[in-house]
Formats: C-alpha cells, structure tokens, sequence
C-alpha cells in the first residue's frame, strides 16, 4: 500500500504520525512511503533519516496525499488536510468527531474511510490507542508538580521526597487507572507519601497487591477527597468516567482548606476537570492560582514531551497501521473487530453511532 505522513500543522504539535523506525517496519512488510519534508523535524527526526528508513520525501502535503492511498497522522485533519481527502483515502489518526461537528461533515463530504485511535478497542476492554498518552501524562503530572511546588514557581518550597530527617510531600492521586497509575509510580520513585483514591473497590484491591507497602489506598468519598485536599502538598486529578465529562471532585470550598503554595494537575481536564475550580491552560500559560492554589491544567500535556510521546503513540498505533496496509482497510476491519470499533467515517457516513447521536448527523 501507498502510505503518506504529512507534517501536522495543529499549533504546537510536534508529533508526528510515524517515525522512522515505524516506517521501517512497513517499508519491510512491502509497502511504500511517502513523507512531507520536515515532518518530524521538531522532535530530531531528520529527513535523512527518513530517506534511511526507506520513506520518499516530498515537499508539500498536496503531494503526499495525491501519492498516498493511507494517511496517518497524530491530530485531528485541519480544513486544509481535508480539503485533500478523497473517497480513496484511509485516514488513520485521532479525531475526536463528537465535539466538532464542522470536522465530521467535512470528513463526510470527502468520502474518506476515517478510522478514529480513540475509539480502538482491545481485549481488555481499554482504549489501546489512547493508552500510551495516559501513561505520559500521568508520570508528566508528577514531574510538573515537583516543579511547581518549588518557591521560585510560587510554591511551598517543597521537596516531593523530603531528605532524610525530614518528611517527604503528601500526593494525593484522584484516580487509580492509567494516568493515576503512572502519576503514583513517579511519585514512589521520588519517594512522597502517596495516596490514591478511587470508587473501584477491585481497582482499590489491585493497586494495593500491586505497590504493597509503598503507597496508601482510599475509597474515594468526598469526606476521605476533603480531608485529603486539605492536607496534600500536590493533588492528582486523574479520573475518567468514559464518555462522560470528569465529576467534580475536588470543590472551591476544598481547594480554600488547602496551604497556599501547594500544586494541584488535573490531568482530567480534556474532560471538562476534576476540579471545580479548573479551566483548561496551554503549554504556553500553563498555571494559575485559585486562593493562592497554583493549578496546572494543560489539556494536551504530551505534547511537551512530543519525542517521548510519538514514540509511545507509534508502538501502539504501528501493529494497526501494518494490518491495514497488509490486507486493505475494509479486509484488515473485518479481520479484527477492535480496529473495526476505530472506524467513525464510511462512504459519507457516520460510522460510529455515539458520534452520530452526538452530533445529530446521517449513521
Ligand atoms: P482510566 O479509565 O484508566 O482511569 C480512570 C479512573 O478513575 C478509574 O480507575 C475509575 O475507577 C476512576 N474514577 C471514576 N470516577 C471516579 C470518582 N468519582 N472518584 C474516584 N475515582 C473515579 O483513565 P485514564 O486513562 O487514566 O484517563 C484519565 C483522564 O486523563 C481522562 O480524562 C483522559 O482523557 C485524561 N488525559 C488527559 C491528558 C492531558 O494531556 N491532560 C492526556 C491523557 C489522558
């Protein structure tokens, strides 16, 4: 198959839909790519190394889709990309269709088979796809707040593991899933005092065999959540209620208990936040203070660590992009139901039917 990796043009995205290992991969498997001159160039992937892989590279994207039959990307098209979009296309990145209405008719209008990372499933019943970037933010969450609670970023001055003699930070983790995982697993290796709540008992159980002594489980009622708040140095908003926005967990009359100077991540906020005092900040003003409280609540937190992500991202969108340049998209969805799950856009239609009823739009 004829595969194509145009530069992404969505401010500040650095990532890019393959790397040169992943190219590698498909280039030995048979196929042919075809890469926008620079794609990767953001985050030290070189032309070179590219042309190395075994990827042809082209100097606009017009050429790499007229010379593609799959795009695969990391964002969501921008008008001009879909703009670029035929019937003949596969389009394989992240779309996020039930917020973006303008995106879904446009992709409907191209013809386009569009097949969506969020919405691949796997055997374990999670989102493979959007895995990878949960683990990013969730350790990144940590490193942040280490950051913030030092005096010179306005915090408590600080230090997450204290020093012998004097007592580490307490973290507190607002869910125990991928993200609160991760977030936890930095915060031991830093050695604070870690907590995680959750409402899953069996979550609860789990996370407890899993890290024994090393950190502290709670069922999380708004009680065990206020007296927490309160208490904490750093608080992890890492909850999930699939598609649904987060819960408010944390309130503003919590967040006025807490020591000025203390940190709060609410990795959540793609969902709308776990904080009700949160809104959603950038890479580039990523902070601000709520009663002397400095909240980080940037919605698209890999993006910082753009290299480590795309990496991450590859390893787990790659065995999906081989099965659809080996046997086609529609022999590779009738293959394998999970990435069938992936697929939001057919022959004009909406193909995913929480989108379709999201957006009031033809299924
Ligand atoms: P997950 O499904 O793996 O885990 C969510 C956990 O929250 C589960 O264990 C669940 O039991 C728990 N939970 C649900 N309701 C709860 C409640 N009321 N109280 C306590 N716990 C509760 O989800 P995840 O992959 O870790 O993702 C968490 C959030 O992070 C999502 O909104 C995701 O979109 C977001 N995210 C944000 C970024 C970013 O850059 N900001 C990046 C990746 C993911």
């Amino acid at each position: 198959m004829r595969i194509g990796v145009p530069k992404e043009i969505k401010n500040h995205e650095y990532r890019v839909g393959l790397t040169p290992p992943s190219v590698a991969e498909l280039v030995a498997a048979g196929h042919e790519v075809t890469v926008e001159t620079r794609a990767g160039g953001g985050i030290d992937f070189e032309d070179q190394d590219y042309v190395a892989a075994g990827a042809r590279i082209v100097a606009t994207a017009a050429e790499v889709f007229a010379q593609s039959d799959m795009i695969v990307k990391v964002k969501e098209p921008q008008p001009q990309e879909i703009a670029l979009l035929e019937p003949r296309h596969t389009l394989f990145t992240y779309l996020h269709l039930a917020a973006d209405k303008p995106q879904a008719e446009g992709l409907m209008k191209s013809g386009a088979t569009c097949i969506a990372y969020e919405t691949v499933t796997s055997d374990s019943r999670s989102l493979p796809l959007l895995k990878p970037m949960s683990e990013v933010a969730g350790r990144m969450s940590v490193q942040v707040g280490a950051h913030y609670l030092e005096k010179e970023q306005g915090g408590r001055g600080v230090l997450l593991g204290g020093v012998p003699g004097v007592a580490p930070a307490r973290v507190a983790i607002l869910g125990g899933g991928v993200s609160g995982v991760n977030a936890a697993q930095m915060a031991v290796g830093m050695r604070a005092d870690v907590t995680i709540y959750d409402i899953n008992n069996d979550r609860l159980a789990e996370l407890d065999m899993f890290f024994s002594s090393q950190i502290k489980t709670a069922y999380a009622s708004k009680a065990a959540i206020a007296a927490a708040v309160k208490n904490a140095h750093l608080v992890i908003g890492a909850v999930l209620v699939p598609g649904a926005a987060a819960p408010k967990l944390v309130t503003r009359e919590m967040v006025k208990t807490m020591k000025r100077g203390s940190v709060m991540v609410d990795i959540a906020i793609d969902q709308g936040g776990c904080f009700e005092t949160s809104h959603a900040t950038t890479h580039e003003d990523p902070v601000f203070e709520v009663d002397g409280v400095i909240h980080y609540c940037v919605a698209n937190m890999p993006g910082a660590v753009a290299r480590t992500s795309a990496f991450a991202l590859n390893n787990a969108t790659l065995p999906f992009a081989l099965r659809l340049a080996n046997l086609g998209a529609e022999a590779a969805m009738k293959a394998d139901r999970h990435l069938a799950n992936g697929l939001n856009v057919y022959q004009g239609k909406i193909a995913f039917k929480a989108v379709a009823d999201d957006l009031d739009l033809p299924y």
